[in-house]
């Protein structure tokens, strides 16, 4: 047997020594060490309680002036868990239940010693389980107190239920909630709280999804149609085995939160309306399109159903519609409106607001019928809640009004109502200005000659342009155009005549300029525009060059004579010649003097612009013709089986014979795709190739297939398929031959319209390779639905595969991963035996490159045909 804790302490109450060192012994005896001390009377008994703090008690029951009753009680008083034993000689079994009763822990007769030592381990161990229970209750007790304070802190309701559905716990907030007491709650069932609906829902919507996905569930909802929004989460409790025993429940009231929430978008759908039209008021001089485009933004960006802007006639009280937009303007604005005081029409939303001169708006034109007439009606069964109605004004007149319908109730707090009110004023402050600008100040900004906004206005302008563009981090040209000998036309032909070659060119000018309202009379004998918005100064070369020039340099006829027009013009762009107008000006003004000087047609500012804009215009040119003058050639390089030789088919590669020079692809293909000339030149390659499988075919020859490269841009097209059918067909009958190389980029970058237009390609007996394997990223999930025969690995790859140990597990991967998915792989750009060799080991199927043969001439290529190569 044996002790948690050596030597024990023993407290003997006990008057005589002798026995005292009889049951010692016997203690001892069974090996177990002791501490020992013997006390005879009830002080010193209270004493050895604290000073000598024994594990175990063993007390005779008779002692001469005080008894083993007392000695039992005071040792409950002041250990009540202490170990407690009587020894003695004397007890009867009377007396022993007795004692038992009163708190005893056992009894001992001195003439039966040997139940000693099993009596006093039992004692101790049964002491040591019961501090163990007691702490682990307390221990219990305080976790319970923490959940329960926790709980009643929590800023919701909060409930635990067991896999049934029975509560088990809910805290204050939740029985206020609903009004119910704990008792009428925790052990009943949902279906004992609630009524059955709803008892059915907390079940079926949460309660059971929690209990059988081990998930937590997150709901928001709202009980009361928006009045209250709560947020509610339901977790799951495990029990020791890992199964969900317990579902929390945790909801919160996020009414203020969702409120916030909508507020904010709300605010934020309003300040876009307020952007978008004050930019709108920047850009737009014409009175009508700025209605329109009010009324536009405010529902596209508003979220409001309807807007519309009325004239307002203070005479006769008359609104008249002037521009709408949104839902419902047919059957709201037919006809005119009133701000008459005498009618219900007039009584409404719009008619006090115009009377009043101030904004005025109603959160919910359902309640107040009778006022506003057929009109609230209409706008009621349209679906419209909230209406607000702003005035507008030129010199302190209301001359008319913006109406704006939203669906939802409550939609205007002050918040809103004083962006809208900005708003209003900010169109009426552009009212003001067009009016002035109409009537007094048009010669002040415009060239009466020609019509066109003169310096101070484009100055103006285009400093607006420079801001939008700065913010909007968009570039702008500035184009100058002197017009060539106007002097020479005024002093030759009279002023008449030298101001109708003016006006005619302006109006050309005009005409053939993105926005017209951006060209203006700078001065004398000088136009100026500005292009927003250009993604690269070819961009604008193009436009010189194309519309710009055809309109320009077409004759003028001026009083039966025809007059050559001609400009020459200087660019700067911003925001690399400048950051403001000035500057800007000023250096396009250079960029016109150097373009005069060099008898140039136009100049740039930074003359690198002109060299790369010019440079890339003249190939732009040059490869126009090139497709009509036919100097585009088709050289073959085969590609060969690893283990028979043979040559298994060949790819086409495309070639531009300009003048001596055979030009490679790289240095023009890219320009092909930029310009879209590449749909004209890759449907030209296509029809080329089948010819030429043709032609081989008809003279007797066993032409292996052809394999022709495809650009993105020509994938792209929605109708690639049908086009590559019409050529297949248009080849004529028999066998074409046909197989397609593309990217894997390309694949990539549109793969599910892609994979439609693979299939289709294949149904027409076309072969596809991927090229240029490894160099995008490929999917695999995707790589191995895609309808392809053959991955081609990239050149690169294969560059490397034979010094670099990364090169070469690229290839080994690739070349495996490739046999897994059934797929032929082809490494293209085989130069040394040495990769042979390896690519052999590799298992690869095919090579292409110049170690086999370099692309070689129509005439050169049909000599491989049948030749067995040694790969
Ligand atoms: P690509 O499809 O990867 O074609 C392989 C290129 O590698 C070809 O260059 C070929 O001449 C070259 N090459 C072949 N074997 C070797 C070799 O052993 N070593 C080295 N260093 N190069 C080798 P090329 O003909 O200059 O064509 C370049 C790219 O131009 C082609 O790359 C392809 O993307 C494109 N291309 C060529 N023809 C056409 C075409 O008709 N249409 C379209 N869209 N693109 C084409
Ligand atoms: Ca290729
Ligand atoms: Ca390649």
């Amino acid at each position: 047997m044996a002790f948690a804790q050596t030597p024990i302490r023993i407290l003997l109450v006990e008057d005589s020594p002798l026995d005292c060192e009889l049951i010692l012994h016997e203690i001892k005896r069974s090996g177990i060490e002791v501490d020992c001390l013997r006390v005879e009377t009830g002080s010193q008994l209270e004493d050895a309680l604290l000073e000598f703090s024994p594990d175990l008690i063993l007390c005779d029951y008779s002692l001469p002036g005080f008894s083993g009753a007392e000695a039992l009680a005071i040792t409950r008083s002041k250990a009540p868990d202490m170990p407690f034993i009587f020894v003695s000689g004397t007890m009867g079994e009377e007396r022993a239940v007795e004692a038992i009763k009163l708190g005893a822990t056992d009894y001992i007769l001195k003439d039966r010693l040997k139940r000693l030592v099993p009596a006093v381990s039992r004692a101790l161990q049964e002491a040591r389980e019961r501090i163990q229970n007691r702490m682990a209750q307390a221990a219990l007790r305080e976790t319970e107190e923490r959940f329960r304070s926790f709980m009643q802190h929590l800023p919701g309701r909060a409930s635990v239920a067991d896999a049934e559905g029975r509560y088990t716990y809910v805290n204050d907030r939740w029985l206020s909630a609903f009004g119910k007491s704990e008792m009428d709650v925790v052990g009943r069932t949902h279906s004992e709280v609630w009524p059955p609906e709803r008892a059915a829902a907390l079940l079926k919507a949460v309660h059971r999804e929690v209990v059988e996905t081990g998930q937590p569930v997150r709901r928001v909802f709202t009980p009361d149609q928006g009045e209250h929004w709560w947020l509610s989460h339901h977790f799951p409790i495990p029990a020791e085995d890992g199964k969900t025993a317990l579902v929390g429940t945790i909801a919160l009231d996020v009414t203020e939160q969702k409120a916030q929430e909508e507020k904010f978008a709300r605010l934020s759908r309003i300040h876009a309306v307020l952007s978008g039209i004050n930019s709108a008021i920047v850009r737009i001089r014409d009175r009508q399109r700025l209605f329109e485009e009010a009324c536009r933004i405010a529902v596209e960006h508003g979220n409001f159903g309807l807007a519309w802007i009325g004239r307002y006639d203070s005479q006769t009280l008359d609104v008249t519609p002037e521009a709408w937009s949104g839902i419902g303007t047919e059957e709201l604005l037919r006809g005119k409106a009133t701000a008459r005081l005498d009618v219900p029409d007039g009584q409404g939303v719009l008619g006090r607001a115009l009377r009043a001169a101030r904004p005025v708006f109603d959160n919910d034109i359902s309640l107040q019928k009778g006022v506003g007439g057929r009109r609230r009606e209409e706008a009621l069964r349209l679906g419209y809640r909230s209406l607000i109605a702003l005035p507008l004004f030129e010199q302190r007149a209301v001359v008319g009004c913006l109406a704006m319908f939203a669906k939802e109730p409550d939609f205007f707090t002050d918040e809103e109502v004083k962006l809208l009110t900005d708003l209003a004023g900010d169109i009426s402050f552009a009212l003001e200005y067009m009016g002035k600008e109409e009537k007094l100040t048009y010669l002040a900004y415009y060239d009466p000659l020609t019509g066109l906004p003169n310096r101070a206005l484009f100055l103006d302008r285009l400093s607006q342009e420079l801001y939008i563009a700065r913010q909007q981090e968009h570039k702008i040209a500035l184009v100058l155009g002197d017009i060539r000998r106007l002097r020479f036309v005024n002093e030759s032909f009279g002023r008449q005549t030298g101001d109708a070659l003016l006006c005619e060119i302006a109006a050309r000018w005009k005409s053939v300029w993105p926005d017209s309202e951006n060209v203006a009379r700078i001065a004398a004998d000088c136009l100026a525009g500005v292009i927003r918005d250009i993604k690269e100064p070819s961009d604008v070369a193009r436009l010189l060059e194309g519309p710009m020039h055809d309109s320009l340099t077409a004759a003028v006829p001026v009083d039966g004579k025809e007059l050559g027009a001609s400009l020459t013009l200087g660019i700067a762009l911003f925001p690399t010649d400048g950051g403001d107008a000035e500057t800007l000006l000023r250096n396009a003004d250079a960029a016109l003097n150097k373009a005069k000087k060099h008898s140039e047609h136009y100049a740039f500012y930074q003359t690198e612009m002109s060299a790369t804009v010019a440079e890339s215009l003249l190939i732009e040119n040059k490869l126009r013709r090139a497709l009509e003058n036919r100097q585009f050639v088709l050289h073959y390089q085969p590609k060969v089986n690893l283990r028979t030789g043979s040559v298994t088919s060949m790819e086409a590669l495309i070639r531009w014979h300009d003048g001596e020079t055979l030009v490679p692809p790289a240095q023009f293909i890219p320009l092909l795709e930029e310009t879209g000339m590449i749909l004209d030149v890759g449907q030209w390659v296509v029809r080329k190739a089948l010819a030429d499988y043709r032609q081989w075919l008809d003279q007797g020859l066993q032409p292996p297939r052809i394999a022709v490269n495809v650009s993105n841009v020509q994938l792209k097209q929605p109708n690639f398929v049908q086009l590559i059918q019409n050529a297949i067909v248009q080849a004529g009958d028999g066998p074409h031959g046909l197989d397609l190389e593309i990217t894997e980029s390309m694949i990539m970058e549109n793969i599910k319209t892609n994979i439609a237009k693979l299939h289709a390609l294949r149904e027409l007996g076309i072969g596809i390779a991927i090229d240029d394997f490894g160099t995008g990223y490929s999917s695999l999930s995707y790589l191995a639905k895609l309808p392809v025969n053959a991955l081609k690995i990239d050149r690169s790859f294969i560059a490397t595969m034979v010094d670099s140990a990364d090169g070469m597990s690229i290839v080994s991967t690739i070349i495996s991963l490739a046999h897994t998915l059934n797929l032929e792989v082809i490494a293209e750009g085989v130069e040394t035996p040495e990769q042979r060799r390896l690519l052999m080991l590799l298992k690869c199927d095919e090579l292409q490159g110049y170690l086999i043969s370099r692309p070689l001439p129509h005439a050169e290529i049909a000599a491989l045909f049948n030749k067995v190569m040694s790969p």
